[in-house]
């Protein structure tokens, strides 16, 4: 890595930290012939491909700002959004891939969404699956029945994450 002050090829990284959420590493470098310190930021790339083939770099506020209107009026916060956010692309880099559909975002909003408010769900898969009359909300709903009935009877299997679904719908 050259240094940004005197083109000097070679520097030495003096520290490396590893962000919060785990998704960076950040290097504080010292380049021996001037003295001076800078960081860098190294993180895995992940790109999107939109639908017109242009990649861009994937973005949780894009994942936010898409979810955030199935959830308007709906018990969800700004915290809730970027907790589904992180959930959305750790799903994604756990397959391994550098490059996603913009597609398979939508894919992987569903599962943590369902599981933060179904209603704001049900909104975001009918315009991302593109519903189109009652009977497909129908087949969405009976699914989600049908899916949370399975849930209660099956055993403690899985993560206590789950275990705090929400339960109560405000009547
Ligand atoms: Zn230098």
């Amino acid at each position: 890595m050259h240094c940004p002050f005197c083109r000097n090829a070679d520097t030495r990284v003096v520290d490396s930290r590893v962000s919060d959420d785990g998704l960076s590493i950040r290097r504080r470098r010292q380049c021996p012939e001037c003295g001076r310190r800078f960081s860098t930021t190294e993180t895995a790339s992940l790109n999107v491909i939109k639908r017109n083939g242009v990649l861009e770099p994937f973005s949780r506020d894009k994942v936010v700002s898409g979810v955030r209107k199935a959830c308007q009026g709906r018990p969800v916060t700004d915290t809730d959004l970027a907790m589904l956010a992180q959930k959305v692309e750790e799903a994604i880099r756990a397959t391994g891939a550098s490059q996603v559909d913009a597609n398979d975002i939508g894919l992987s909003i569903l599962p943590p969404l369902r599981e933060l408010d179904e209603v704001a769900y049900l909104r975001f898969a009918s315009v991302y699956q593109g519903f189109e009359s009652l009977d497909d909300f129908e087949e969405a709903i009976t699914l989600l029945r049908v899916e949370n009935e399975q849930e209660r009877e099956r055993p403690h299997t899985h993560e206590p994450e789950s275990a705090h679904q929400t339960t109560g719908e405000p009547s």
